[in-house]
């Protein structure tokens, strides 16, 4: 069954899918290479395409029938060869590239967050320097200097600064706690300006605060969406790898996606799902519903 009993995308004769026509592409990336802990975010897409069949397309509160709306295909899962990260990266960014070129937003479903580095960069090709929300209980900056490696699923963010692929000011983080690995963790994001909206900030301002800051600033970006399912407490999303004590709870994550209502959304992820972990696929369907809230936010801006 395809993601939302949606249509699955044609195949083009040349060994690819075609994007021709549509609005958004939902993504598979079955990958977890990146992982530093709890592997298994590779099983997300299939357990979240079975769940996802119980989402209806009628959104009651932006009043829209999502699905009647958007054009919107389900691209299966990418293929890759699983012991070569840097082949798993310029395959997922040529694939991105396709789905832009189609005209269509990409929606994908990880893996571990390091996919998300070769979607921003096919991204910021298409789009320029992007607003990025990213949802998470880690700031996703580190460097080489943690396991050796500068590609891993703690890593993402540190590169899409570096490389200019998101705008001075526009990465907004939330739901950042738990230890650092030294004092100096939060420093890259500093330096960029990166807005962390930390648990403990949210305990001040209120979670109502912290979405009207983000939504008046990322304005007329084109913004990219990153959702790390750790960002969630552990009490809400428990099939993750890396799970972190006193996070976001759904509804606060469901409320500031669907205040992004307006704003040019260009792509999402939802990301670190680990169905082996997981209790009555609770974090599938919570990702299921993540998926479908950012096909509404396209929907509601389809012509
Ligand atoms: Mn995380
Ligand atoms: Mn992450």
């Amino acid at each position: 069954m395809p993601f939302f009993r949606l249509p699955v995308a044609a195949a083009d004769g040349k060994g690819g899918l075609d994007y021709t026509g549509a609005d958004a592409i939902l993504l598979g990336v079955p990958y977890d290479g990146g992982t530093t802990y709890q592997p298994g975010a590779r099983l997300a897409p299939y357990h979240v395409r079975r769940v996802s069949a119980l989402v209806q397309g009628f959104h009651p509160v932006h009043g829209i029938d999502v699905f009647a709306r958007l054009r919107c295909r389900d691209g299966g899962n990418l293929v890759f060869p699983p012991f070569n990260a840097g082949a798993v990266r310029e395959l997922l960014q040529l694939e991105i590239a396709r789905v832009l070129d189609a005209g269509a937003v990409p929606v994908i479903i990880g893996g571990d967050h390091s996919i998300t580095l070769p979607v921003l960069r096919a991204l910021f090709l298409k789009h320029g320097p992007l607003a990025v929300v990213h949802v998470d209980a880690h700031l996703d900056t580190s460097g080489p200097e943690v396991w050796g490696d500068a590609y891993h699923h703690g890593t993402p963010l540190r590169h899409a600064l570096a490389e200019g692929l998101i705008a001075p000011g526009q990465l907004h983080q939330i739901g950042i706690r738990g230890g650092w690995g030294s004092a100096t963790d939060g420093k890259i994001g500093q330096e960029h300006g990166a807005r962390v909206y930390s648990m403990s900030d949210l305990d001040r301002i209120g979670i109502s605060a912290a979405i009207r800051q983000i939504c008046a600033e990322v304005e007329n970006w084109p913004l990219y969406l990153t959702i790390d399912v750790d960002g969630l407490d552990p009490a809400f999303a428990p099939g993750t790898g890396t799970p972190v004590p006193g996070g976001l709870s759904s509804r606060e994550v469901l409320r500031l996606v669907r205040a992004l209502a307006g704003r040019r959304l260009c792509g999402c992820d939802v990301v670190e799902v680990c169905p082996a972990l997981d209790h009555a696929d609770l974090t599938s369907h919570l990702a299921a519903h993540l998926l479908y809230e950012a096909l509404a936010l396209l929907a509601l801006r389809a012509p």
